[in-house]
């Protein structure tokens, strides 16, 4: 396996392509930056991290409930948030080769902390680091660099007919975080669900980011989606909350095999407007040289829901019978990347062993992630009682798993393709399946192979698929 960062990601992004998870968007008009489709694998893998997150924080809790909000929103959902005031990242350009940094990421490069920091700070970081002449374009090496400025993240769009389809009155946004429509629901929630504090809402959709440098396959994307949930509580709860969402999330990445080395906590020093308390899980990425964010679990008070009390005068209190008191929750939130999370997976599962002096590339990926669960081949493919019995089986196993039938090119050659996108065990019919009916399974981490009763498949999987 490659030794640097670069040569990693080279590798995952070209894996990624040639075997059909993921593609460059609108790749045959030369591509739209830092925008990405999801091919067939890609699809099934990131649907089933989805769904490992919808399970943990939804369906087996009983004090969370799901949600599935509309992108846009009423623009002034914004206003209240703040995100149009202020959700923003410093901005330098290169007046030579016009390339884009964020001052903040360059700062990082000389081990300065600039996160969330104000304008003043930064440039006067930059300006030290100007004086020293070690400040320097990433892409050409000039040194004609612009100050810092605010770059706006937020995505603009209208609504409306096409004759005032430019108007500013018909301003909407694509949404930037999810957690927004969950603020909007939560009283049709509390009044629809019965709900009582503390609970959470969940929910997983797109979210829209003008991000100013893209360039990590898809770690920053401008268009990803987002799973959050909010955990609404009373003030007094929240230490305690806290750190049983810490626990949970952390327990949420070793259950799907991302070792306890492989991730850290961080805590923000400086806040997000909202935050009152913020920790990031980070991973530390191959293919990106390092821990880098995936997961933010932040306390953001009661901030949100008395923001937009205040700019929509709606009534967001929480009456507790049992207390008589009525107060504005606070919200503890988890927040996560799919896309973050499906680099995650790849960057951890992609393995390149010596198997008997020819590289097997394996994505060793969680059975319950893997895109398919099981690959069904007929020895040949010129033989139709070969190629019958393993449809057969086909046919059978789909109804529980995601199969796939496959009767291309020599079994060798299956092997090494189901491999390549992390199948967890594939399924051979020979000449003697006819007789015996038995078939070979092939286990993609050990290689090793056993006989087993075609009658005894299905049991044989969900036993070994769990
Ligand atoms: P970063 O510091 O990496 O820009 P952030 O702190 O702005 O991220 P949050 O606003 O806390 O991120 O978003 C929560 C999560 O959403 C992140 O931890 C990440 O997994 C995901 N996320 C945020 N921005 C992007 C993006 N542009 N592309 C993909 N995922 C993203």
């Amino acid at each position: 396996m490659a030794e640097n960062k670069q040569a990693v990601m080279e590798e995952l992004v070209s894996l990624a392509k040639r075997r059909g998870f993921v593609f460059p968007s609108s790749e045959i008009y030369g591509g739209l930056g830092a925008i990405y489709d999801y091919g067939h694998y890609g699809t099934l893998l990131k649907n089933n991290i989805r769904d490992a997150w919808w399970k943990h924080m939804v369906q087996y809790r009983d004090d969370v409930v799901g949600l599935d909000s509309a992108i846009f929103m009423h623009p002034m959902t914004w206003k209240a948030s703040g995100h149009l005031d202020s959700f923003d990242d410093p901005q330098i350009d290169c007046k030579k080769c016009k390339a884009r940094m964020r001052a903040d990421h360059v700062l990082e490069l000389f081990g300065v902390s600039a996160d969330k920091q104000p304008l003043e700070f930064i440039n006067a970081e930059l300006d030290k680091l100007r004086a020293t002449g070690k400040l320097k374009c990433q892409n050409c090496g000039s040194v004609d660099l612009t100050p810092a400025k605010r770059f706006s993240l937020m995505v603009k769009s209208n609504l409306g007919s096409p004759t005032d389809a430019l108007s500013e009155e018909n301003v909407v946004y694509l949404r930037p975080e999810t957690c927004g429509g969950i603020y909007l629901e939560y009283k049709n929630t509390i009044d629809s669900t019965r709900v009582k504090l503390p609970f959470g809402i969940a929910q997983i959709g797109k979210a829209f980011r003008n991000e100013i440098v893209a360039r990590q396959f898809i770690f920053r994307t401008r268009e990803f989606e987002q799973m959050e949930m909010q955990y609404f509580l009373h003030p007094s709860m929240m230490n305690e909350a806290y750190e049983m969402w810490r626990e949970l999330r952390w327990n949420w990445y070793l259950e799907y095999g991302i070792g306890k080395d492989d991730i850290r906590w961080y805590e923000h020093e400086k806040l997000a407007h909202y935050a009152s308390q913020a920790y990031d899980v980070e991973y530390d990425f191959k293919s990106l040289g390092g821990f880098k964010e995936v997961e933010g679990v932040h306390a953001r008070g009661n901030w949100d829901l008395s923001r937009h009390s205040k700019f929509s005068g709606a009534d967001l209190s929480y009456f507790d019978e049992k207390t008589s008191e009525r107060f504005l929750p606070h919200v503890m939130e988890t927040s996560v990347g799919l896309g973050r999370l499906f680099l995650m997976f790849l960057d951890k599962a992609y393995t390149q062993e010596d198997n008997n002096g020819e590289v097997r590339t394996v994505l060793k990926l969680d059975h319950r992630l893997a895109p398919i669960k099981v690959a069904i081949f007929p020895l040949m493919k010129n033989k139709p009682e070969l190629v019958t019995k393993a449809k057969e089986i086909f046919d059978t196993l789909k109804i529980d798993f995601m199969c796939e039938f496959d009767d291309n090119g020599n079994v060798g050659k299956r092997y090494r393709r189901q491999d390549e996108i992390g199948t967890p065990f594939c399924v051979t019919v020979d000449f003697e399946s006819l007789e015996d009916g038995c078939v070979t399974v092939r286990d993609r981490d050990t290689m090793t192979q056993e006989r087993i009763k075609i009658a005894d498949l299905q049991k044989y999987f969900w036993e070994k698929l769990r």
